[in-house]
C-alpha cells in the first residue's frame, strides 16, 4: 500500500505542516491511514498525526471526517464531552500524492486493549460504570447536541485518556531514542531498518520465554488459566474516536453500517436507522467491557446465512423479536415468515441476560439482575422504543457504586451460583437443523 495513491512512509524525525509537526513513532493504523505520534513545537505537546491515504476517494474521505471532527471540536469548548479533538489539519505532498492529514489530541491504548490486558476476565463493574458513563456522555452530546450517528463504535474506537501500562507509555518511548540521538541529526540513526530488527529479536525472546515456560511445566501440562490483572492507578476516562464513517442523521450514507458483531437488528433488516443504533453497539460495548466477551458471534453455517445467526442469536439472548418489527424492513423477507419466525433456524434455545450473566460469567444474583435491567431496554429490538443517550446517564445503575464482592470467575461467598457450560457469543447457541 505504499504506493502512489496510498500510504505516506513516515521516517522518525520527518516533520510536517512546515516543521511544527516531529513524527515520534507509530501508534496504529486504519485501512484508510496511518496514525502517528508526534511532537507539535508550536505546543509543545505531543499529538496524534493521522495521514491518509492519497487517492481521490480516501481523501473524499478525510474531508468529510474533517467535516465531522470540526463540527464536534466547534461545540466542545470545554473538551469534557468525551469524544477526541481535532487540533489541526492540512496537506502534505509526499511521493505517493497529497496526503490530507488531521492533528488530534493524543490519546492511550483502546477498550479493546484493556479488555485484552485484563485477560478477557470482564472489568468490575464500577470500571464499566465509569466508561458507559463517559461513552454515553460523547453519544449524548453527537445525537442531542450536534445530530452526528458515529455508526462504527465498539471498543476498538474508544481510546483511554491514560496508557494501561507506563512502560510502554510511546511518550515515553519516543523521548528515550531523543537522549540516545547524536547531536544536529535529527533521526539519530534510528532508523525503520534498526526498530525493525529491534523488534524482531523482541518477539524471538518472547516465543523462546515461552517455550521455556511449557517445557518447565513437564512438557504439554495444561497452563493454568491467568487471573484479571489488577487495573488499580488507571484512569478509565475515554474518548469516543474514529469518526471516518459518521453521517449526518438526516444524510445517511449507507445501507450497511456498524461493524458486525456490534451491528443493529434494523440495519440487518434494513428498516432504517438512525441514533438508536449507536445505541445498540453500546449496549453490545458494556456486555463486553463487564464480561470480556463479545456478546454477539454470528457465523454463517449450511443452510444459514451470518445475518440469520446473528438474528437467531439476539432472540436467544433477549427474546423474541417482535413481528411488526421483524417484518418491517427491505430485507424482512429474506430472513422471516410472515409471523416473524426465521425461515431457516427454526429451534431456538430461548435463555435471557439476567441468567446468561449468573450461569454463564459468575455474577452475583443483584449484580446480574441490575446489570441486565440497564442493559436490556438499550437492547429493545424496536429502535423507537430504545432509551436515548441522555435517558440512559440517569439510570441509577449508572450512579450506584457498590461494594463488589463477585469480580468475575471468582464466585467467592456467592457459593450457590448455578454453573453451567453453553455456547458462543451470549452464552446460548441454538440447535441447528441437520
Ligand atoms: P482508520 O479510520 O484508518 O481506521 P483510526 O482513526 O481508527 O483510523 O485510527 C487508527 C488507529 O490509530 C487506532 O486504532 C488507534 O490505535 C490509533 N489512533 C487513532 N487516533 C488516535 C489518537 N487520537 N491518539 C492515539 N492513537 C490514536
Ligand atoms: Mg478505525
Amino acid at each position: 500500500s505504499y504506493r502512489k495513491g496510498g500510504y505516506h512512509a513516515v521516517r522518525i524525525g520527518d516533520s510536517f505542516s512546515s516543521g511544527r509537526y516531529i513524527a515520534q513513532q507509530k501508534l496504529g493504523w486504519g485501512q484508510f491511514s496511518t496514525v502517528w505520534l508526534a511532537y507539535d513545537t508550536q505546543s509543545s505537546k505531543y499529538v496524534a498525526l493521522k495521514i491518509q491515504k492519497s487517492a481521490p476517494q480516501f481523501a473524499q474521505a478525510a474531508l468529510h471526517e474533517i467535516e465531522i471532527l470540526s463540527a464536534i471540536s466547534n461545540g466542545d469548548l470545554s473538551n469534557a464531552k468525551c469524544v477526541v479533538c481535532l487540533i489541526d489539519h492540512f496537506k502534505h505532498a509526499g511521493p505517493n500524492g497529497q496526503h490530507l492529514c488531521m492533528v488530534l489530541e493524543f490519546l492511550g491504548d483502546s477498550l479493546l486493549r484493556l479488555i485484552k490486558y485484563n485477560r478477557y476476565k470482564g472489568l468490575e463493574l464500577n470500571r464499566v460504570r465509569e466508561i458507559c458513563r463517559c461513552i454515553l456522555t460523547a453519544l449524548n452530546y453527537l445525537h442531542s447536541q450536534l445530530g452526528i450517528i458515529h455508526t462504527d463504535l465498539k471498543p476498538e474506537n474508544i481510546l483511554l485518556c491514560s496508557t494501561i501500562n507506563p512502560s510502554k507509555d510511546p511518550i515515553r518511548s519516543a523521548m528515550s531514542p531523543v537522549l540516545e540521538r547524536p547531536e544536529g541529526n535529527p533521526n539519530g540513526g534510528v532508523t525503520m531498518n534498526r526498530i525493525e530488527k529491534k523488534l524482531k529479536q523482541k518477539a524471538r525472546r518472547a516465543v523462546a520465554r515461552i517455550s521455556e515456560r511449557r517445557a518447565s511445566m513437564g512438557g504439554g501440562g495444561v497452563v493454568p488459566p491467568k487471573p484479571a490483572r489488577c487495573l488499580n492507578g488507571i484512569d478509565l476516562k475515554c474518548k469516543v474516536v474514529d469518526f471516518g464513517n459518521a453521517c449526518w442523521a438526516n444524510k445517511p450514507i449507507a445501507d450497511e453500517i456498524q461493524t458486525r458483531q456490534y451491528r443493529a437488528p434494523e440495519v440487518i433488516i434494513q428498516s432504517g436507522y438512525s441514533f438508536p443504533a449507536d445505541m445498540w453497539s453500546f449496549g453490545c460495548t458494556a456486555f463486553e467491557l463487564a464480561t470480556g466477551e463479545m456478546m454477539f458471534t454470528p457465523k454463517s453455517g449450511q443452510g444459514f446465512s451470518e445475518d440469520e445467526d446473528h438474528l437467531a442469536l439476539m432472540m436467544e439472548l433477549l427474546g423474541k423479536i417482535p413481528r411488526k418489527v421483524a417484518t418491517g424492513g427491505a430485507r424482512s423477507k429474506d430472513y422471516f415468515d410472515r409471523y416473524g419466525d426465521l425461515k431457516r433456524i427454526r429451534r431456538l434455545k430461548h435463555g435471557s441476560l439476567g441468567r446468561a450473566l449468573t450461569d454463564k460469567y459468575k455474577f452475583s444474583e443483584a449484580d446480574a439482575r441490575e446489570f441486565a435491567e440497564f442493559l436490556q431496554p438499550i437492547l429493545d429490538f424496536d429502535p423507537e422504543k430504545r432509551p436515548s443517550a441522555e435517558q440512559c446517564l440517569q439510570h441509577p445503575w449508572l450512579n450506584a457504586n457498590r461494594n463488589e464482592g463477585h469480580a468475575n470467575g471468582n464466585v467467592g461467598e456467592d457459593a450457590n451460583v448455578v454453573v453451567s457450560g453453553g455456547g458462543g457469543g451470549g452464552g446460548m447457541s441454538h440447535p441447528q437443523l441437520k
